[in-house]
């Protein structure tokens, strides 16, 4: 009867979500149960809960609905942080499933886009991001800067999707291909764009939070968008090439200036120029060896290539 319909596995990464886990679940369930029965996915399709360390009651939480059989969790060993809670979802449940769905588990983004997300799946469509539509709930400084960093990182040329975070719809075949990027840093809104196939949109409004708080506080989100940065992109580096030419120009003009200067006989008591020249060198050089430092520390990390993730559990 349906056999047809594909089974999908919706992934949620939790890290201290005690607040909202239960009533998010019985919201997805009712969602699931509501798509089985419109035919659009199977009677095997569940959802995966991923506990990220927490420090309270959410994977007690879990272990209590995981007695039914839609659900699945999976016990990360301590915090590794979102994307790699994410990508431990999604790569140990990508066998049992047709495709995986990433959603954050405070539902701030809309299920009910899950039906047009599926339609678009079995339209051929093997990857499907979830796009806001504007940013009206965000504070005014959240989305200046998300808005800087977006339109920073196509100014860059990194290929991401405007208004594009991690609610997305991916196959399970897609899954394989993403198991070959090894990085250790991750940053998959970067990555899933570089990795091809037919690919589509979906469009909704992200709703406010409405218990527990933000995991993401300013400093979080500030080394995510810069990690983002330079795990796709060089242009930084490139800049600190500019910069030095820039520099190296001006300081033969400043150069041919001072000779004039002598020649022409005013003394030059200016050594306060000379000190501001000073700093304003050493300045760019620290900051220049600082951006440096960067991409050998993410090196270095990469180097070592230890596990993006550790599973204590799976039931
Ligand atoms: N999260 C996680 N590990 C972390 C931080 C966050 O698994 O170290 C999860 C969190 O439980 C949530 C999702 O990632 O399901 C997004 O976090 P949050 O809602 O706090 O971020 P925001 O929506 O405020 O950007
Ligand atoms: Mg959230």
């Amino acid at each position: 009867m349906l056999t047809n319909s594909k089974t999908i596995g919706i992934v949620l990464p939790c890290y201290n979500e005690e607040a909202v886990l239960l009533n998010s679940f019985n919201l997805l369930q009712e969602k699931i149960y509501s798509l089985i029965k419109l035919k659009l996915i199977s009677d095997k399709s569940f959802l995966c809960f991923v506990d990220d360390g927490s420090k309270d009651k959410t994977w007690d939480l879990i272990q209590k609905i995981a007695d039914n059989n839609t659900v699945r969790g999976i016990k990360l060993s301590t915090n590794f942080g979102h994307q790699n809670a994410l990508v431990a979802g999604l790569l140990t449940m990508k066998s049992e499933a047709d495709c995986l769905i990433s959603l954050d588990v405070d539902l701030q983004d809309d299920i009910d886009v899950l039906d047009e997300m599926i339609r678009l799946y079995n339209k051929g469509n093997l990857i499907v991001s979830g796009v806001r539509d504007n940013r009206d709930n965000d504070t005014f400084f959240k989305k200046i800067t998300a808005q800087f960093f977006y339109k920073l990182m196509i100014f860059m040329k990194v290929k991401t999707i405007y208004n594009h975070a991690d609610f997305r719809l991916v196959d399970s075949r897609v899954l394989t291909e993403f198991e070959r990027f090894n990085e250790v840093s991750l940053f998959l809104r970067g990555i899933f764009p570089l990795l091809g196939f037919q690919t589509a949109n979906v469009y909704y409004t992200r709703k406010n939070r409405e218990a527990g708080e933000t995991k993401y506080p300013l400093r979080k989100m500030l080394s995510f968008a810069w990690n983002g940065i330079t795990s796709f992109s060089t242009a930084p580096l490139k800049l600190i090439f500019s910069l030095g030419i820039v520099m190296f120009f001006m300081s033969i003009f400043i150069g041919f200036w001072v000779v004039f200067a002598s020649i022409n006989g005013q003394v030059i008591k200016g050594w306060a120029s000379s000190l501001l020249l000073n700093l304003l060198f050493a300045g760019i050089n620290m900051i220049s060896l600082g951006v440096i430092g960067e991409y050998i520390g993410k090196i270095y990390q990469e180097v070592k290539h230890r596990p993006r993730y550790i599973i204590e559990k799976v039931i």
